[in-house]
């Protein structure tokens, strides 16, 4: 009957090791922002030392602790580095840093509105907040989510539960034919997995073509829907990208709503990356329609620089949340359709996830998030301005915080330059197909990028 002291160390010895804790981070930070930004560790060797830990003997945690972060500062592409121009995972904001290690020291649990209240009543007024500013209807709701293919999931079992009132207990077979989901070529792909999930098989989904500029091709949507009815298939939702992965393109918001109303079918709304453009009121238009949906994805951990592991679900219509995730158990201390988040949404336990992004925009307002978007364009514009000077081509005609690069003849392929890049340390881009191109693609996701960074990035795509 004796407390492990390791697990479960006392007050006074878990202060000291907090303060060690920080030391190490903001060190291993320091030195991150002057090292390569991608992994350079002998794994052999880490590889050996890891299988010789079996756990039969404790070990001195402050060592492990020290082990631990001397191993991912080395062994990871770091996302704090401001040379990441990477694939929108960001370096995290402080204030959203500092919420997760309060809500891991307090670890509230959720899922039920009367175990936490207030941190359920901080995540729904996030919600509320945001909900409002995409500009969705007076009562609309959501939740946060563990990011954007939990709130993709979410929207496509909400419209298939909307679309036939037989699928909660008969899933695919309520249907009298398969059942459709229409996206774009360019949309993020986990799609498929969804509807995979969903029950209705991978069929499930229509790629619909786009239109050179990698957005959805309106035409091309409706005379799908019209060929798929005349078949006798059912479409159940439309799923518009605005901000799409690759290039940062926006479907048609506003022809994508008129066709999904005019077929009565649910318009999804998937703005994980790009969604955060709500908070600038300078480029706001790129979003103009969003509004209409009756279901929006914005990840908070994306451009909104949250950790890891937060995604949020806006819905117009919040009361087939509960329609389509109810359950009730003699264990949970209530099921309250209003308030509890587990008869909501797809997860049981709960982390305080939206203290995140509460932290962060209470502490910087809309204008300070506006202030870190608009930084992430103007370094972008800055880059393309420089790049055609140079003779290179932007491929994206994008308003969000990306360029797709195609360099000059003469200067070889993109698939040299990104290796070329990526293997020179000091900067990181990736390489991508954007409409049945290799381009170059580089994306601001870090608020401390700065001009001579980007000067830095230049200087190496333009040198012979
Ligand atoms: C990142 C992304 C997703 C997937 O979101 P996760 O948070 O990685 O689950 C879906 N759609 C778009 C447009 C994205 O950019």
């Amino acid at each position: 009957m004796t407390t492990n002291s390791t697990l479960f160390p006392t007050q006074i010895m878990r202060a000291e090791l907090n303060a060690k804790l920080d030391t190490y981070l903001d060190a291993s930070l320091a030195r991150i922002s002057n090292a390569p930004v991608t992994p350079r560790n002998d794994l052999e060797g880490f590889r050996t030392e890891l299988a010789d830990m079996q756990f039969q003997t404790p070990m001195d945690l402050e060592t492990l602790l020290q082990w631990t972060i001397g191993h991912l500062e080395t062994g990871a592409v770091q996302m704090t580095h401001t040379g990441y121009l990477g694939l929108f995972n960001p370096a995290p904001s402080f204030p959203a840093e500092a919420a997760d290690r309060i809500a891991a020291a307090l670890n509230p649990q959720i899922c039920v509105w009367s175990h936490a209240p207030i941190a359920v009543e901080i995540e729904a007024h996030v919600i509320t907040q945001i909900a409002d500013r995409i500009g969705l209807p007076d009562g609309a709701g959501g939740h946060f989510t563990t990011g954007g293919s939990e709130a993709n999931a979410t929207a496509f079992l909400c419209a298939l539960t909307r679309m036939n009132s037989d699928y909660a207990e008969q899933g695919a077979r309520a249907f009298t034919g398969q059942p459709r989901i229409y996206v774009s070529k360019e949309s993020h792909l986990a799609w498929l997995k969804i509807a995979h999930q969903n029950g209705v098989g991978r069929q499930a989904v229509r790629l619909v073509p786009t239109d050179g500029q990698g957005r959805m091709d309106a035409g091309a949507l409706a005379d799908y829907i019209e060929e798929d009815k005349a078949g006798g298939d059912i479409p159940v939702m439309i799923a518009a990208t605005a901000g799409t992965t690759n290039a940062g393109m926006v479907d048609p918001l506003h022809a994508c709503a008129d066709i999904a109303k005019s077929h009565q079918i649910w318009y999804h709304v998937d703005a994980a990356w790009g969604g955060a453009i709500i908070a600038s009121d300078r480029e706001r238009p790129v979003l103009d329609g969003i509004e209409r949906a009756d279901s929006v994805t914005i990840d908070a951990h994306k451009w909104f620089a949250t950790t890891m592991g937060a995604g949020m679900f806006f819905t117009a219509h919040p009361k087939v949340l509960s329609e389509t995730f109810r359950v009730s158990t003699s264990y949970m201390p209530s099921n309250d359709a209003d308030v509890d988040l587990y008869v909501n949404t797809m997860q049981w336990s709960r982390r305080f996830v939206g203290l995140r992004l509460f932290l962060a925009l209470a502490s910087a307002g809309w204008q300070g998030y506006g202030q870190h978007i608009e930084h992430g364009i103007d370094l972008i514009d800055y880059l393309n301005t420089e790049m055609v000077k140079h003779g290179w081509q932007i491929a994206n005609a994008s308003r969000m915080a990306v360029s797709c690069l195609i360099p000059p003849a003469h200067l070889g392929s993109v698939e040299d330059m990104a290796e070329k890049i990526v293997s020179g340390g000091t900067h990181w881009v990736s390489l991508v197909k954007y409409e049945g191109r290799s381009v170059l693609r580089a994306c601001l996701t870090n608020g401390r990028t700065s001009k001579a960074d980007i000067d830095g990035f230049i200087a190496q795509l333009v040198a012979p």
